[in-house]
């Protein structure tokens, strides 16, 4: 049998990070059976499903390269893929279960509903339709349907029995159906619920498997039960843990970022995000060296990532950890595709030299050793492109009869040299340690800072590489002569 999964977002807000990871897993897993995954859009709360935020949706997967096989804009053999565009269907199969005495109309007003609830908690029971409006004749039924009394359909959950589930990742759950009410699976409005649409969806899409959010996972018993009542086959569930923050609370924005969109932004690459993203829960087994490797791309996360292994406990969203990531993807990173990446970061701060393309790899290829996101790069590049003006304040702090013979036959090194490559640069600097004695620190810290302005920086060589012979003369000059 083809194996059939699904991420199905409701089009509420931007995809947060534990959406994402559900997307990944479903992906992975599709992509390690030869199987299919699809986007279903769960867009039928239309006060809060908005097209901006689809969009956004379907930017975010597509940056994350999960690219699904049927689905919104590519449509499929099983579609609609919005549930807005499936409403009818539903209907018809509540039709059946209410012909069939699955199903039947409850006519209870809601202060009828909030009564009962208080006396239920009152007596310290669990809140639960007491399955009043089953008991109806015929003729009720008839005579308030022709009064055109609204009235929510609602499932006959069949009482004690237990349902079970095996679960990818909670392994065993068993759930009592006495905890379980008759529970609406279409309101007075006519709009099917969640669980009812979810069923019928997940059944006529032929879904072999659910992975989905662990906050779903008391619904599932429900789902069996209409899942049974309409005779179609029930798919296998995995519900993954909620990722939390730092601080053990819900990942939130109290946190900073939290969904993939505002990570493009900061700058990490969506390589990076997706391995990140497949370590929150689940992780990597030994190779034959007994090391992890942690760094995986795409096509070893579909190789190795195991389902089974996922953990049941909260994931813990760790920032450093995730710089750390991106940190391994950038050094990978050909240089093509970095300035791809860092071209709109340094162009927004103005930073950009489109007439010196050359200038522009070697400066970046410089940067990337020092840097966690792509954002980093303006603060790194400020120095090649705007050149430093030593003030009164840097220069007393610099100046010494040390750093004046130190500035003095820098000079004359530097003045001497034709070829800046980075290779050729070291020897000029050890000729100068060799004949001032000065060294270490003593040499590098006011070198740094005559040049930069800078305690620290990418390495000096390849900073003076870049600046050439002029300017080299020029920064060096303006120091010695300051205050001449
Ligand atoms: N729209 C639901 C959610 O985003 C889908 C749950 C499911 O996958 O069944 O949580």
């Amino acid at each position: 049998m083809e194996v059939r999964v699904r991420f199905a977002p409701s089009p509420t807000g931007h995809l947060h990070i534990g959406g994402a990871r559900t997307a990944l897993f479903n992906f992975l897993y599709a992509r390690q059976h030869n199987g299919k995954f699809i986007l279903r859009i769960e867009d039928t709360d239309i006060e809060r499903s908005t097209e901006d935020s689809l969009k956004q949706l379907i930017s975010s997967l597509t940056w994350l390269g999960l690219t699904w096989d049927e689905g919104p804009e590519i449509g499929g053999e099983f579609g609609p893929y919005l549930q807005s565009d499936r409403l009818e269907l539903y209907n018809l199969y509540s039709d059946k279960l209410l012909k069939e005495g699955k199903a039947y109309r409850c006519f209870c007003t809601a202060e009828e509903l909030a009564l009962e609830r208080d006396k239920n908690l009152k007596a310290k029971q669990t809140p639960k339709y007491s399955g009043k409006c089953s008991n109806l004749s015929e003729f009720e039924i008839k005579k308030k349907l022709d009064e055109k009394i609204p009235f929510t359909i609602r499932f006959k959950v069949e009482k004690d029995i237990n349902i079970e589930f095996k679960d990818h990742v909670h392994k065993k759950v068993s759930i009592n159906t006495a905890m379980i009410g008759d529970f609406v699976i279409v309101r007075s409005n006519g709009l099917a619920t969640y669980n009812f649409a979810v069923v019928i969806d997940d059944a006529l899409m032929k879904i072999t498997h659910v992975f989905r959010g662990d906050d779903h996972i008391s619904n599932t018993p429900k789902q069996i039960l209409i899942f049974k009542a309409m005779g179609f086959s029930i798919p296998e569930f995995g519900h993954l843990s909620m990722i939390l923050g730092k601080d053990g609370s819900r990942l939130s924005k109290r946190h900073g970022a939290t969904s993939v969109e505002e990570f493009k932004e900061i700058g990490y690459l969506p390589d990076a995000m997706v391995n990140y993203l497949a370590l929150l829960g689940w992780y990597p087994k030994e190779g034959k060296d007994g090391k992890v490797e942690e760094i995986l791309d795409q096509g070893e996360l579909i190789e190795q990532f195991d389902i089974d292994s996922v953990s049941k406990h909260p994931a813990r969203f760790n920032l450093k950890k995730l710089d750390w990531v991106n940190t391994q993807y950038i050094k990978k990173l050909s240089d093509k595709k970095l300035i791809q990446f860092a071209k709109p970061f340094l162009e927004k701060e103005g930073l950009w030299n489109a007439d010196d393309l050359e200038g522009m790899k070697k400066i970046i290829g410089i940067i990337k050793f020092y840097i966690s996101k792509i954002s980093d790069f303006p603060e790194y590049a400020k120095l090649f492109f705007k050149e430093f003006k030593m003030d009164e304040k840097l220069y007393s702090t610099i100046f010494n009869s040390e750093t004046k013979i130190l500035a003095e036959s820098l000079l004359e090194g530097f003045s001497n040299l034709e070829d800046y490559s980075p290779e050729s640069i070291f020897p000029v600097l050890k000729e100068v340690t060799k004949k001032t004695k000065i060294k270490g620190r003593d040499f590098y810290m006011p070198l740094r800072l005559i040049l930069t302005g800078q305690e620290h920086g990418p390495d000096i060589n390849n900073i003076i590489s870049v600046f050439g012979k002029d300017r080299m003369i020029k920064l060096l000059n303006n120091f010695i002569e300051f205050k001449k």
